[in-house]
């Protein structure tokens, strides 16, 4: 690099001296058609941004007020005709009263802001009704999944991204630049095809977490019914002893760690069913079957609800002690104890055990913290894809098997203690083990250098019954390559 070149910043506002088709965006004039509080909203941040703003409405006298001063509130018409840029910040229901603008808008670029109150509500998206409207205007859809809130509080403090589309490049482009200057991320989604998707994201509710959310439910529904067999119906069917009172605590705080655990292990199965394909069928270029897509989609929040139930189960768990029929459980035991005249009830095996398995506990909740952290798109963006990678894959496994320990220095001898089996139901963690253990297992079996390196071969693109050429990291990490044939 020359040193004139050197010289020159890597990083810069692009000049647009001299170069008479482009218009600076910062600086240049917006119209807002409308005065409600979308509008208002939009006057505000454009204004901030170094724009000049002027608002059309039907009745501008008794809205000026509203606006800051530096924008202009003027007749609609009037607000057209000095912009070549209009948002229309007006309702659908309300295109056709714009009709009247017909003439003035010839050539424009209207911004098409409009959100439904339902998915898919109508036929053809509300950009497309806008631009049916106004054949003679250019239609780029935006600024929609923005709130009105967003727009005044500022890009830092809400939703960053912009989702624009539209069948003209240049207006897409210029209004993407618009966004850009007001600090949001223009998100180029294609043609006006794409507005009723983008119309659509508003009024989805949480559409990546409905399967975690149904699996969580479904798993403490059943371990719930389990555990309330176990505590509360065996107890008044066979020694006609009324123990209602563990619902609303004990049962359900033996329910969320099983909840918690099994959804763990289920963050990790799927990366072992994937494995088992890839190794079974020797290539990684086969597609996964659509349900395992979904599932290794679904991970982060499986995750993150394995990290809600287990904190949950921590907080509960604290509380144990406070309640009453704690108290008198003890005062009873204590009198029992003092009646039956005996001195020493320290069980040190029973020490060690609460020791350990409270320590355990407290260790895997605070990995689990971790990982629901650097689940966090703004961590998550901090690290690279290595630093990731061990945090949720490596640090996942161990809190997996921590959490295995903690379950399993809960239950103790008690799998083997006949007492244990109400209705011949065995206890409830010993059922939550099965999958952990199977996943901790094949993790296992993967780890073995035979399997592993096959492994990584198919991730790198060999194909079992392929001629290839491959390139291998050797154990010190240096790069060794041969060639292969099918079956190696
Ligand atoms: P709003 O407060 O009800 O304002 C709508 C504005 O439309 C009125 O102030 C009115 O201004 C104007 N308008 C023009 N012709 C009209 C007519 N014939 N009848 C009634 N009003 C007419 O609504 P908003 O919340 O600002 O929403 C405006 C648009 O932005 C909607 O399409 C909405 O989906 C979209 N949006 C809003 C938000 C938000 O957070 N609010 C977020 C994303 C998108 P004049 O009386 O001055 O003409």
């Amino acid at each position: 690099m020359s040193r004139r070149d050197m010289a020159k910043p890597l990083l810069g506002h692009r000049s647009t001296e001299g170069d008479p088709g482009i218009t600076p965006a910062a600086g240049r004039t917006i119209g807002v058609l409308g005065s409600g509080d979308f509008a208002r909203s939009l006057a505000i941040r454009l204004v901030c941004s170094g724009f000049k703003v002027v608002v059309g409405s039907r009745n501008p006298k008794r809205k000026a007020n509203l606006f800051p001063s530096a924008a202009e509130v003027t007749f609609q018409a009037e607000a057209v005709k000095k912009t070549d840029v209009i948002f229309v910040a007006v309702f659908r229901e309300h295109y056709s009263t714009l009709c009247d603008l017909a003439d003035v808008l010839v050539g424009k670029i209207l911004v098409d802001v409009s959100n439904n109150t339902e998915i898919n509500h109508h036929k053809e998206s509300n950009a497309e009704y806008l631009a049916s409207l106004f054949p003679a205007c250019t239609v780029v859809k935006g600024f929609n999944v923005v709130s009105a809130w967003t727009l005044q509080s500022g890009a830092r403090d809400g939703n960053k991204q912009v989702l624009i589309c539209s069948n003209n490049q240049e207006a897409k482009r210029t209004v993407a630049e618009i966004a850009q200057v007001m600090g949001f991320t223009p998100v180029d989604m294609g043609c006006m095809s794409s507005a009723c998707e983008i119309e659509n994201i508003p009024l989805r509710l949480l559409p990546a977490w409905k399967i975690p959310i149904f699996l969580a439910l479904g798993l403490f529904l059943c371990f719930f019914t389990y555990n309330l067999i176990r505590q509360v119906i065996h107890p008044y069917i066979r020694e006609n002893k009324n123990k209602l009172y563990k619902i609303p605590i004990e049962v359900v705080n033996t329910t969320l760690p099983c909840v918690s655990y099994v959804m763990l292990s289920l963050v990790y199965l799927p990366g072992v069913l994937a494995a088992c394909s890839q190794l079974y069928y020797g290539t990684k270029y086969r597609r996964f079957p659509d349900w395992l897509d979904q599932w290794l989609l679904h991970r982060k929040q499986i995750g993150l609800l394995s990290f809600f139930c287990a904190a949950l189960h921590a907080v509960y768990s604290l509380c144990l002690p406070m309640r009453r029929s704690h108290r008198y459980l003890l005062i009873e035991t204590a009198v029992k104890q003092a009646v039956e005249k005996k001195m020493n009830i320290w069980v040190e095996e029973e020490v060690w055990r609460m020791e350990i398995y409270i320590s355990v506990g407290i260790i895997a909740l605070g990995l689990l913290s971790l990982l629901a952290i650097t689940s966090l798109p703004s961590i998550a963006n901090s690290l690279n894809w290595r630093e990731f990678s061990f945090v949720q894959s490596t640090l996942g496994f161990i809190a997996l098997v921590i959490s295995t320990l903690h379950t399993l220095t809960y239950g103790w001898s008690r799998a083997f203690d006949e007492n244990q089996y109400k209705f011949y139901l065995p206890p409830t963690y010993t059922l939550t083990l099965l999958v952990p253990c199977t996943v901790i297992i094949a993790k296992v079996i993967f780890s073995l250098p035979c399997i592993q390196h096959r492994l990584m071969r198919i991730r790198r693109g060999w194909e079992k019954g392929r001629y290839v050429k491959f390139v291998l990291p050797s154990a010190t990490g240096e790069y060794s390559s041969g060639e292969t044939s099918s079956n190696v």
